[in-house]
């Protein structure tokens, strides 16, 4: 199983990055060592500043390479929702040197992910809202209709370059809002009133 990661997929995410939009989808990975198990996560030495980014998840259901864009929608049936756990610092050391990202994303326990995923017909496909909640206030919201590359693009673009197998998630992306967090918070995930996830920071 593999972990794929889209950048800058929100228009407004970009913006409060003071990064510009991509004219192609970006991916990166994680491990699969960096899905949480449990509910608390430990705040790495490395870092000073990890930020959560709560995501959509798509799970794949079917082998596929160089999947058309208009089959695509056959290759996932279930949404989750996660968080890719970024460390902000090291990400912008890595980006000013033009390095990967991976230090600062493929670390252990970096990737939240919801126990239970919702089936697609359950859902209104063209307007998946999900939000996060810090310690009961809203920090983001978002709805896959504000996507700048829908799930079936990402797919059909990801699939030319590595070939997706049955269990692998693909984070989205993330909304605006992002922020860091301190020992003693706590975050809880939706997609629309479902709790998906809650986690301690500690
Ligand atoms: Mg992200």
């Amino acid at each position: 199983m593999k972990i794929i990661c889209i950048g800058r997929n929100y228009a407004d995410h970009a913006k409060e990055m003071n990064s510009e939009l991509p004219s192609e989808p970006i991916f990166f990975f994680k491990p699969d060592l960096a899905i949480l198990r449990g509910n608390k996560l430990y705040i790495p030495d490395f870092t000073k500043e990890m930020h959560y980014e709560v995501e959509l998840v798509v799970k794949i259901n079917r082998v596929g390479k160089h999947i058309d864009e208009k089959f695509a929608h056959k290759y996932y049936n279930e949404i989750g929702l996660g968080i890719d756990f970024t460390a902000r610092d090291i990400q912008q050391e890595c980006k000013a040197k033009g390095l990967p990202w991976e230090k600062a994303k493929a670390f252990e326990n970096s990737a939240v992910l919801s126990k239970e995923f919702l089936k697609k017909e359950d859902l209104d496909l063209n307007n998946i809202e999900f939000s996060m909640l810090l310690n009961d206030n809203v920090v983001q919201y978002g709805t896959n209709a504000d996507m700048i590359f829908n799930f079936d693009k990402i797919i059909a673009y990801i699939s030319q370059f590595v070939t997706l197998k049955i269990g692998d998630l693909i984070y989205t992306g993330t909304p605006a809002g992002v922020g860091p967090v301190k020992i003693g918070d706590k975050l809880s995930g939706f997609i629309g009133k479902d709790n998906m996830f809650k986690i301690e920071i500690r």
